[in-house]
Protein backbone atom coordinates (compact mmCIF):
# COMPACT_ATOMS: atom_id res chain seq x y z
CA UNK A 1 0.00 0.00 0.00
CA UNK A 2 1.23 3.32 -0.88
CA UNK A 3 0.66 6.32 1.19
CA UNK A 4 1.20 10.22 0.68
CA UNK A 5 2.15 12.24 3.50
CA UNK A 6 1.74 15.56 4.64
CA UNK A 7 3.82 17.91 7.12
CA UNK A 8 2.62 21.43 7.94
CA UNK A 9 2.38 21.83 11.68
CA UNK A 10 5.36 24.53 12.25
CA UNK A 11 7.75 25.95 9.59
CA UNK A 12 8.72 23.56 7.72
CA UNK A 13 6.45 21.59 4.71
CA UNK A 14 7.23 17.93 3.60
CA UNK A 15 5.89 15.56 1.88
CA UNK A 16 6.72 11.77 1.36
CA UNK A 17 5.41 8.56 -0.20
CA UNK A 18 6.07 5.76 2.17
CA UNK A 19 5.20 2.20 1.02
CA UNK A 20 3.91 -0.22 3.85
CA UNK A 21 5.92 -2.83 2.82
CA UNK A 22 9.19 -1.59 1.60
CA UNK A 23 9.29 2.00 3.89
CA UNK A 24 10.39 5.06 2.65
CA UNK A 25 10.41 5.93 -1.19
CA UNK A 26 10.85 9.31 -1.84
CA UNK A 27 10.73 12.68 0.25
CA UNK A 28 10.65 16.99 -0.54
CA UNK A 29 11.30 19.38 2.47
CA UNK A 30 10.96 23.28 2.66
CA UNK A 31 12.41 24.47 5.34
CA UNK A 32 10.93 28.28 6.20
CA UNK A 33 14.43 29.53 8.61
CA UNK A 34 15.27 31.59 6.30
CA UNK A 35 11.75 33.50 6.20
CA UNK A 36 11.31 33.66 9.77
CA UNK A 37 14.89 34.65 10.53
CA UNK A 38 14.67 38.38 9.95
CA UNK A 39 11.15 38.41 12.50
CA UNK A 40 13.72 36.66 15.13
CA UNK A 41 10.81 33.41 15.29
CA UNK A 42 7.84 31.85 13.35
CA UNK A 43 5.57 33.93 12.35
CA UNK A 44 2.21 31.79 12.08
CA UNK A 45 0.54 33.50 9.24
CA UNK A 46 4.02 33.76 6.60
CA UNK A 47 4.24 29.78 7.50
CA UNK A 48 0.68 29.24 6.26
CA UNK A 49 0.68 31.28 3.30
CA UNK A 50 4.47 29.41 2.78
CA UNK A 51 2.49 26.24 3.12
CA UNK A 52 0.23 27.10 0.51
CA UNK A 53 2.55 27.82 -1.97
CA UNK A 54 5.01 24.96 -1.04
CA UNK A 55 2.95 21.65 -0.66
CA UNK A 56 1.67 21.57 -4.32
CA UNK A 57 5.58 21.59 -6.06
CA UNK A 58 6.96 19.38 -3.48
CA UNK A 59 4.14 17.01 -3.89
CA UNK A 60 5.18 16.66 -7.71
CA UNK A 61 8.79 16.27 -6.67
CA UNK A 62 7.86 13.70 -4.38
CA UNK A 63 5.99 11.57 -6.97
CA UNK A 64 8.54 12.20 -9.40
CA UNK A 65 11.19 11.13 -7.38
CA UNK A 66 9.11 7.86 -6.54
CA UNK A 67 8.53 7.64 -10.57
CA UNK A 68 4.89 7.58 -9.55
CA UNK A 69 1.26 9.17 -10.18
CA UNK A 70 -1.02 10.59 -7.92
CA UNK A 71 -3.26 7.58 -8.96
CA UNK A 72 -0.79 5.15 -7.48
CA UNK A 73 -1.39 6.50 -4.10
CA UNK A 74 -3.52 4.32 -2.12
CA UNK A 75 -4.17 6.80 1.18
CA UNK A 76 -3.14 9.99 2.12
CA UNK A 77 -2.20 11.21 5.59
CA UNK A 78 -1.30 14.42 6.90
CA UNK A 79 -0.78 15.95 10.62
CA UNK A 80 -3.83 16.78 11.97
CA UNK A 81 -2.15 18.67 15.42
CA UNK A 82 -0.47 19.41 17.62
CA UNK A 83 1.06 22.55 16.03
CA UNK A 84 0.06 26.32 14.25
CA UNK A 85 -3.93 25.81 13.61
CA UNK A 86 -3.32 28.03 10.03
CA UNK A 87 -0.35 25.84 9.19
CA UNK A 88 -2.17 22.42 10.04
CA UNK A 89 -5.21 23.07 8.00
CA UNK A 90 -3.22 23.41 4.72
CA UNK A 91 -1.81 20.55 4.99
CA UNK A 92 -4.83 19.03 6.16
CA UNK A 93 -6.90 20.94 3.47
CA UNK A 94 -4.38 19.26 0.23
CA UNK A 95 -4.45 16.15 1.84
CA UNK A 96 -7.99 15.34 2.46
CA UNK A 97 -8.90 17.28 -0.92
CA UNK A 98 -6.70 14.81 -2.93
CA UNK A 99 -7.81 11.48 -0.93
CA UNK A 100 -11.36 12.33 -2.45
CA UNK A 101 -10.58 13.20 -5.63
CA UNK A 102 -8.54 9.99 -5.59
CA UNK A 103 -11.52 8.30 -3.70
CA UNK A 104 -8.96 7.29 -1.09
CA UNK A 105 -9.18 7.24 2.40
CA UNK A 106 -7.32 9.57 3.98
CA UNK A 107 -5.03 9.03 7.42
CA UNK A 108 -4.90 12.11 10.17
CA UNK A 109 -1.68 11.75 12.10
CA UNK A 110 -0.53 13.12 15.76
CA UNK A 111 2.74 15.04 15.06
CA UNK A 112 4.37 13.64 18.06
CA UNK A 113 3.86 10.08 16.84
CA UNK A 114 5.70 10.74 13.36
CA UNK A 115 8.53 12.18 16.04
CA UNK A 116 8.28 8.76 18.26
CA UNK A 117 8.48 6.50 15.10
CA UNK A 118 10.99 8.25 13.05
CA UNK A 119 13.62 6.59 14.19
CA UNK A 120 12.65 3.54 12.68
CA UNK A 121 13.32 4.83 9.65
CA UNK A 122 17.26 5.06 10.76
CA UNK A 123 19.64 2.87 10.57
CA UNK A 124 20.66 1.19 13.10
CA UNK A 125 17.24 0.63 14.48
CA UNK A 126 16.53 0.84 17.87
CA UNK A 127 14.56 -2.55 19.08
CA UNK A 128 11.38 -2.19 20.98
CA UNK A 129 11.08 -1.04 24.06
CA UNK A 130 12.80 2.45 24.28
CA UNK A 131 12.47 5.58 25.75
CA UNK A 132 12.33 8.92 23.87
CA UNK A 133 14.00 12.28 24.99
CA UNK A 134 12.18 14.12 22.44
CA UNK A 135 13.86 17.81 22.24
CA UNK A 136 12.70 20.27 19.70
CA UNK A 137 11.44 23.94 19.51
CA UNK A 138 8.44 23.04 20.74
CA UNK A 139 8.30 19.82 22.49
CA UNK A 140 10.48 18.55 25.41
CA UNK A 141 9.20 15.17 26.69
CA UNK A 142 10.05 11.93 28.10
CA UNK A 143 8.25 9.10 26.62
CA UNK A 144 8.20 5.53 27.21
CA UNK A 145 7.81 3.87 23.30
CA UNK A 146 6.71 0.25 23.79
CA UNK A 147 5.06 -0.49 19.99
CA UNK A 148 3.60 1.04 17.41
CA UNK A 149 0.35 3.08 19.51
CA UNK A 150 2.21 2.28 22.48
CA UNK A 151 3.33 5.55 24.22
CA UNK A 152 3.54 6.34 27.72
CA UNK A 153 4.31 10.15 29.01
CA UNK A 154 6.93 9.47 30.96
CA UNK A 155 7.65 13.85 31.59
CA UNK A 156 7.77 17.24 30.00
CA UNK A 157 8.49 20.38 30.24
CA UNK A 158 5.83 22.70 32.51
CA UNK A 159 6.57 25.82 30.32
CA UNK A 160 8.89 26.48 27.93
CA UNK A 161 10.58 23.56 25.36
CA UNK A 162 14.55 23.31 25.56
CA UNK A 163 14.89 24.66 22.13
CA UNK A 164 13.17 27.16 22.92
CA UNK A 165 15.43 27.69 25.81
CA UNK A 166 17.99 27.78 23.56
CA UNK A 167 16.18 30.39 20.99
CA UNK A 168 15.07 32.75 23.85
CA UNK A 169 18.53 32.94 25.55
CA UNK A 170 20.24 33.23 22.25
CA UNK A 171 18.11 36.44 21.36
CA UNK A 172 18.61 38.04 24.90
CA UNK A 173 22.61 37.63 23.77
CA UNK A 174 21.75 39.23 20.25
CA UNK A 175 22.40 36.10 18.10
CA UNK A 176 20.72 34.76 15.32
CA UNK A 177 17.03 32.46 14.64
CA UNK A 178 17.42 29.85 15.23
CA UNK A 179 19.51 30.69 18.15
CA UNK A 180 20.54 26.81 19.12
CA UNK A 181 22.99 26.85 16.80
CA UNK A 182 24.34 29.93 17.16
CA UNK A 183 24.33 29.52 21.20
CA UNK A 184 25.55 26.35 20.86
CA UNK A 185 28.82 28.11 18.44
CA UNK A 186 29.50 30.93 20.29
CA UNK A 187 29.75 28.84 23.87
CA UNK A 188 32.63 26.74 22.04
CA UNK A 189 34.81 29.86 23.25
CA UNK A 190 33.33 29.99 26.55
CA UNK A 191 34.45 28.80 29.98
CA UNK A 192 30.76 26.98 31.54
CA UNK A 193 31.80 27.68 34.82
CA UNK A 194 32.42 31.63 35.20
CA UNK A 195 28.75 31.92 35.47
CA UNK A 196 26.10 29.20 37.84
CA UNK A 197 22.92 29.48 36.47
CA UNK A 198 20.30 27.46 37.58
CA UNK A 199 19.28 23.73 36.58
CA UNK A 200 15.61 24.24 37.29
CA UNK A 201 13.95 21.32 38.25
CA UNK A 202 17.15 18.76 38.64
CA UNK A 203 15.94 17.37 41.73
CA UNK A 204 12.60 17.68 41.54
CA UNK A 205 12.09 13.84 42.21
CA UNK A 206 10.13 13.81 38.64
CA UNK A 207 10.69 13.35 34.60
CA UNK A 208 9.18 16.79 34.25
CA UNK A 209 11.48 19.96 33.43
CA UNK A 210 10.97 23.65 33.27
CA UNK A 211 13.41 25.77 30.97
CA UNK A 212 11.14 29.82 31.24
CA UNK A 213 13.72 30.36 34.36
CA UNK A 214 16.48 30.21 32.71
CA UNK A 215 15.83 33.09 30.68
CA UNK A 216 15.11 35.15 33.52
CA UNK A 217 18.94 34.29 34.16
CA UNK A 218 20.28 34.65 31.46
CA UNK A 219 18.84 38.34 31.27
CA UNK A 220 19.68 39.64 34.69
CA UNK A 221 23.14 38.01 33.34
CA UNK A 222 22.96 40.00 30.18
CA UNK A 223 22.16 43.42 32.10
CA UNK A 224 25.13 43.24 34.25
CA UNK A 225 27.43 43.56 31.32
CA UNK A 226 28.83 46.72 30.13
CA UNK A 227 27.85 46.37 26.22
CA UNK A 228 30.52 49.52 25.56
CA UNK A 229 33.30 46.39 27.24
CA UNK A 230 34.61 45.78 23.88
CA UNK A 231 36.68 42.22 24.13
CA UNK A 232 35.42 41.94 27.84
CA UNK A 233 31.76 42.13 26.52
CA UNK A 234 32.47 39.14 23.67
CA UNK A 235 33.99 37.04 26.69
CA UNK A 236 31.40 37.68 29.21
CA UNK A 237 29.23 36.83 26.55
CA UNK A 238 30.79 34.18 25.16
CA UNK A 239 31.08 32.73 28.77
CA UNK A 240 27.37 32.99 29.04
CA UNK A 241 26.50 31.06 26.04
CA UNK A 242 28.97 28.28 27.33
CA UNK A 243 26.53 28.13 30.94
CA UNK A 244 23.92 28.63 29.20
CA UNK A 245 24.11 25.45 27.08
CA UNK A 246 25.56 23.66 30.26
CA UNK A 247 22.54 24.18 32.33
CA UNK A 248 20.23 22.87 29.32
CA UNK A 249 22.59 19.47 29.04
CA UNK A 250 22.93 18.86 32.40
CA UNK A 251 19.27 19.07 32.77
CA UNK A 252 18.05 17.03 29.66
CA UNK A 253 21.17 14.64 30.22
CA UNK A 254 20.22 13.91 33.75
CA UNK A 255 16.37 13.07 33.71
CA UNK A 256 17.13 11.13 30.48
CA UNK A 257 19.06 8.79 32.54
CA UNK A 258 16.32 8.84 35.21
CA UNK A 259 14.08 7.74 32.86
CA UNK A 260 16.43 4.75 31.98
CA UNK A 261 16.54 4.12 35.68
CA UNK A 262 12.82 3.97 36.45
CA UNK A 263 11.95 2.19 33.75
CA UNK A 264 14.92 -0.19 33.08
CA UNK A 265 14.94 0.12 29.51
CA UNK A 266 18.51 0.31 28.14
CA UNK A 267 17.82 1.82 24.65
CA UNK A 268 17.52 5.72 24.58
CA UNK A 269 16.41 7.32 21.20
CA UNK A 270 16.77 11.32 20.69
CA UNK A 271 14.83 13.23 18.46
CA UNK A 272 14.43 16.54 17.72
CA UNK A 273 16.23 19.51 16.78
CA UNK A 274 18.09 20.02 19.90
CA UNK A 275 19.74 16.35 19.75
CA UNK A 276 21.83 18.48 17.10
CA UNK A 277 23.62 19.54 20.31
CA UNK A 278 27.14 18.07 20.34
CA UNK A 279 27.70 18.29 23.99
CA UNK A 280 24.20 16.54 24.37
CA UNK A 281 25.68 13.77 22.33
CA UNK A 282 28.50 13.54 23.91
CA UNK A 283 27.30 13.59 27.49
CA UNK A 284 24.57 10.83 26.55
CA UNK A 285 26.81 8.78 25.03
CA UNK A 286 29.48 8.23 27.16
CA UNK A 287 27.02 8.31 30.56
CA UNK A 288 24.84 5.33 28.48
CA UNK A 289 27.91 3.49 27.16
CA UNK A 290 28.93 3.04 31.35
CA UNK A 291 25.29 1.88 32.19
CA UNK A 292 25.34 -0.69 29.37
CA UNK A 293 22.98 1.08 27.35
CA UNK A 294 22.72 2.32 23.77
CA UNK A 295 21.82 5.39 22.71
CA UNK A 296 20.67 6.75 18.92
CA UNK A 297 20.76 9.49 17.48
CA UNK A 298 18.80 9.35 14.12
CA UNK A 299 20.14 11.54 11.37
CA UNK A 300 18.52 14.82 11.64
CA UNK A 301 17.17 15.40 8.62
CA UNK A 302 14.65 12.67 10.23
CA UNK A 303 14.33 14.16 13.79
CA UNK A 304 13.33 17.72 12.84
CA UNK A 305 10.29 18.21 10.93
CA UNK A 306 9.94 16.44 7.77
CA UNK A 307 6.89 14.31 5.83
CA UNK A 308 8.51 11.29 5.92
CA UNK A 309 7.67 10.76 9.55
CA UNK A 310 3.68 11.24 8.97
CA UNK A 311 3.65 8.99 5.73
CA UNK A 312 5.64 6.31 7.94
CA UNK A 313 3.79 6.80 11.20
CA UNK A 314 0.56 6.49 9.33
CA UNK A 315 2.17 3.15 7.34
CA UNK A 316 3.36 1.72 10.63
CA UNK A 317 -0.45 2.66 12.02
CA UNK A 318 -2.06 0.84 8.76
CA UNK A 319 0.55 -2.33 9.58
CA UNK A 320 -0.66 -2.47 13.35
CA UNK A 321 -4.36 -2.53 12.11
CA UNK A 322 -5.03 1.10 13.86
CA UNK A 323 -6.53 2.81 10.94
CA UNK A 324 -9.87 2.29 9.76
CA UNK A 325 -9.10 2.61 6.32
CA UNK A 326 -13.19 2.32 5.30
CA UNK A 327 -14.57 5.56 5.65
CA UNK A 328 -15.37 7.43 3.08
CA UNK A 329 -16.05 10.69 4.98
CA UNK A 330 -13.77 13.14 4.27
CA UNK A 331 -14.60 15.74 7.01
CA UNK A 332 -11.75 16.74 8.91
CA UNK A 333 -10.74 19.46 11.65
CA UNK A 334 -7.14 19.78 12.76
CA UNK A 335 -6.37 19.82 16.91
CA UNK A 336 -3.33 22.61 17.32
CA UNK A 337 -3.58 21.43 21.14
CA UNK A 338 -3.24 17.24 21.27
CA UNK A 339 -2.09 15.39 23.85
CA UNK A 340 -0.66 12.06 22.14
CA UNK A 341 -2.38 10.00 24.83
CA UNK A 342 -5.47 10.85 23.31
CA UNK A 343 -4.82 9.26 20.07
P1 LIG B 1 10.49 22.77 15.94
O1 LIG B 1 10.00 22.48 14.57
O2 LIG B 1 9.55 22.33 17.03
O3 LIG B 1 10.97 24.16 16.12
P2 LIG B 1 12.90 21.24 15.28
O4 LIG B 1 12.94 19.79 15.51
O5 LIG B 1 12.79 21.76 13.88
O6 LIG B 1 11.78 21.86 16.21
O7 LIG B 1 14.22 21.85 15.96
C1 LIG B 1 14.49 23.21 16.01
C2 LIG B 1 15.08 23.56 17.37
O8 LIG B 1 16.34 22.89 17.56
C3 LIG B 1 15.35 25.04 17.53
O9 LIG B 1 14.86 25.46 18.79
C4 LIG B 1 16.88 25.13 17.46
O10 LIG B 1 17.40 26.22 18.18
C5 LIG B 1 17.29 23.81 18.07
N1 LIG B 1 18.66 23.41 17.68
C6 LIG B 1 19.12 23.11 16.46
N2 LIG B 1 20.45 22.82 16.48
C7 LIG B 1 20.84 22.94 17.78
C8 LIG B 1 22.09 22.79 18.47
N3 LIG B 1 23.22 22.45 17.85
N4 LIG B 1 22.10 22.99 19.81
C9 LIG B 1 20.96 23.33 20.46
N5 LIG B 1 19.78 23.49 19.87
C10 LIG B 1 19.70 23.31 18.54
MG1 LIG C 1 10.95 23.05 12.81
Amino acid sequence: MIILGYESSCDETGVALVCTERGLLSHALHSQVKMHQEYGGVVPELASRDHIQRVLPLTAETLAAAGMQLADVDAVAYTAGPGLAGALLVGASVAQSIAWSLGRPAIPVHHLEGHLLSPLLANPTPAFPFVALLVSGGHTQLMRVDGVGRYALLGETLDDAAGEAFDKSAKLMGLGYPGGPALSKLAEQGDPTVYDLPRPMLHSGDLDFSFSGLKTAVLTRMKSFDVNGGAAFETAKANLAAATEAAIVDVLAAKSLKAMKQTGLKRLVVAGGVGANRHLRQHLETEMARRGGEVFFPPLSLCTDNGAMIAFAAAQRVNAGLVDLSTSSHAFTVRPRWGLHDI
